[in-house]
């Protein structure tokens, strides 16, 4: 856990969050703006900057989350399809240091990506 890591205390319970899924490795929730009709967060419950921070040692998490990623895409419904967005650093657009994945789906989105 990262003291000041905005996530970090929504995985620990202590900001609330609007839960969607967790487990031993990931947590999962609404987010609190949400971007799409169904815009969702998965976060790793251990404290991973960014993607640019990822190694070999985090490969068996990371392929866990987009499983669970994918089991969340297909509770919500998203059957014609979403996106899946992990922004890195400031030209990335990351406003939270704590490694994340959007799942954004519920219409037709935007061909555009930057
Ligand atoms: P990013 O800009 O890629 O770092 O994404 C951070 C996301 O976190 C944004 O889409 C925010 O709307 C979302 N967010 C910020 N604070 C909260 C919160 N307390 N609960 C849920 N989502 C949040």
């Amino acid at each position: 856990m990262s003291d000041d890591c905005l996530f970090c205390k929504i995985v620990n319970g202590d900001i609330p969050s609007n839960k969607v899924y967790e487990d031993e490795l990931c947590y999962a929730f609404r987010d609190i703006d949400p971007q799409a009709p169904t815009h969702i967060l998965v976060v790793p419950r251990t404290h991973i900057a960014s993607c640019a921070d990822l190694t070999e040692a985090n490969a068996a998490l990371v392929a866990h989350i987009f499983t669970v990623i994918a089991k969340i895409a297909r509770d919500e419904g998203l059957d014609s399809g979403y996106r899946v967005v992990s922004n890195v650093g400031p030209d990335g657009g990351q406003s939270v240091p704590h490694l994340h994945f959007h799942i954004l789906g519920g219409r037709a989105l935007s061909g555009r990506m930057g």
